[in-house]
C-alpha cells in the first residue's frame, strides 16, 4: 500500500504546494493513515503525554470546577456536558469521580464525546464503560440535545490544524503576508519541504489577522489557527439558547507572538514534522488572545487565560496532594513530582492555560481571579 507520504508526494506533484493547514489535517486526520486514526498515542509508551494521564489529581480538580459551574447554572436537571477530543476517557473519568462528590450534579450529566479517531473512541469506551452517566459520542456541538451546556478541551486547541504565514514585503502591511506552503524538494523528489506562496493571502484572510502583532520584519512567520474562530462560532450558536460554559486548557501564549512553533513529538522527542506524515503527533501553540478576542466579538464572556498552575492551584489541587499521599504514604513521593510536574512553572505551570468562555448570564467561573 502507498504511504501517507507518498500520497502527499504525488498530490503536491499533480496539484501544486499545500498549506500547512492542508498538510496538518492530511497527517492528523486521515481516516486510514492519519495520526489519530490508526492509533493511540498516548501515555509512557506512546509519544505524548497529557496532564490527566500524568495524574488523577488534575481530572479531579476539574471535577470541582464542573460542580461549581453546574451549581452557578441554577442546578439544572440535566446538563449536557460535551468534551472536545477526550483522548482515553481518563481526565472524564477522574472528573465523574469528583462529580459524584455532589449526587445531584452527577445526576444531571449527560455526556457527549466528540472524537474523530476510532482507536481512541474505543478506549474512552472502555474507560467509560462503568461511568454511570450516560454517555454518546457526537460529530461536534451543533449535535448535543438541548439544554444547559458544560464544554471542556484539554490539549484539543492545539492539534486544530494551523495556518503559518511569512511576511515577504512588510511595507504592504497585511497585503504583504504569504502562506508557508509544503512543497516537493526540486532536487529529491522523495522529500518534502516548506516554501513560501508567490501571491499574498486573500483580502478575507487579512480582515482575520490576529491584532496586536509586535513589530513585524520581513521573512518573519505569523501563525493562525482558524479551528479557533469555528470552536468559538459553534459555541456562539450554542450558546444562543442554551446557557453554557466552555473550559480550554492548553499550551500557548497570552498574546499574540511571531514565530514557528509547528512541532512534530515521536517517542516524547521532537522531530522534522515533514519527516514522517502520519506516524508523529503535529501540534502548535495556541493564540489565547486571539481565542478571546473571537469570543468577545460573539458577546461571549471570557476569564482568563490564567496559567495551569494557577487555575489549579485555585482548585486545590495541593489539597488534594496532601490527601491522597495521607491515604497512600508509599506513593508520597510520586504524588509530589506529579503535581510538580503540573504546577511549576518550568514544567507545565506555566506555558500551560486555562481560558473560560460562558454566557453573560453566569457568575464567574472557579479558579479564575476575574475578568479579564
Ligand atoms: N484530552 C486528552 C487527549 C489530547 S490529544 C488528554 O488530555 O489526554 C488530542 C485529542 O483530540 C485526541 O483524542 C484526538 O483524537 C482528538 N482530536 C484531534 N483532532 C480532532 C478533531 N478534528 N476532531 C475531534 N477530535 C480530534
Amino acid at each position: 500500500m502507498r504511504t501517507l507520504k507518498d500520497r502527499i508526494l504525488a498530490h503536491i506533484k499533480s496539484s501544486g504546494p499545500m498549506s500547512v493547514a492542508s498538510y496538518m489535517s492530511w497527517c492528523l486526520l486521515d481516516p486510514k493513515q492519519g495520526y489519530y486514526p490508526t492509533r493511540d498515542p498516548l501515555g509512557v509508551d506512546g509519544d505524548f503525554i497529557t496532564a490527566p494521564e500524568i495524574s488523577q489529581m488534575f481530572g479531579e480538580v476539574l471535577g470541582l470546577w464542573l460542580i461549581h459551574t453546574w451549581r452557578g447554572m441554577g442546578k439544572p436537571e440535566t446538563v449536557q456536558v460535551v468534551e472536545y477530543g477526550p483522548g482515553r476517557g481518563v481526565m472524564m473519568s477522574d472528573m465523574l469521580r469528583t462529580a459524584r462528590l455532589d449526587k445531584d450534579c452527577f445526576a444531571a450529566l449527560n455526556l457527549n464525546l466528540v472524537e474523530m479517531s476510532s482507536a481512541l473512541e474505543a478506549k474512552q469506551a472502555e474507560t467509560l464503560a462503568n461511568a454511570g452517566v450516560p454517555v454518546s459520542w457526537i460529530d461536534n456541538l451543533d449535535a448535543v440535545p438541548e439544554g444547559p451546556t458544560i464544554v471542556i478541551g484539554n490539549e484539543y486547541l492545539d492539534c486544530l490544524p494551523l495556518r503559518q504565514l511569512v511576511m515577504k514585503d512588510r511595507f504592504k502591511g497585511a497585503r504583504g503576508w504569504h502562506e508557508r506552503m509544503v512543497d516537493v524538494h526540486p532536487e529529491n523528489p522523495e522529500k518534502l519541504i516548506f516554501s513560501v506562496s508567490e501571491s499574498p493571502i486573500s483580502e478575507i484572510d487579512q480582515k482575520f489577522l490576529p491584532v496586536n502583532t509586535p513589530p513585524v520584519k520581513d521573512d518573519d512567520l505569523l501563525e493562525i489557527n482558524p479551528g479557533l474562530r469555528q470552536i468559538v462560532d459553534a459555541l456562539q450558536r450554542r450558546f444562543v439558547d442554551n446557557p453554557g460554559a466552555a473550559l480550554f486548557i492548553d499550551y500557548g501564549l497570552d498574546e499574540t507572538e511571531l514565530g514557528d512553533t509547528f512541532q512534530a513529538l515521536k517517542n516524547h522527542k521532537k522531530v522534522d514534522p515533514l519527516d514522517e506524515p502520519g506516524r508523529t503527533d503535529l501540534t502548535a501553540r495556541v493564540n489565547f488572545s486571539d481565542l478571546g478576542r473571537w469570543a468577545e466579538k460573539a458577546e461571549l464572556v471570557n476569564f482568563g487565560p490564567c496559567t495551569q498552575g494557577q487555575f489549579l492551584s485555585r482548585l486545590g489541587i495541593e489539597m488534594r496532594a496532601i490527601s491522597l499521599s495521607k491515604s497512600s504514604p508509599d506513593a508520597k513521593a510520586k504524588i509530589a513530582r506529579q503535581l510538580h510536574r503540573l504546577t511549576d512553572v518550568h514544567e507545565m505551570g506555566t506555558l500551560f492555560k486555562a481560558i473560560v468562555i460562558q454566557t453573560p448570564n453566569l457568575p464567574e467561573p472557579l479558579g479564575f481571579a476575574g475578568r479579564t
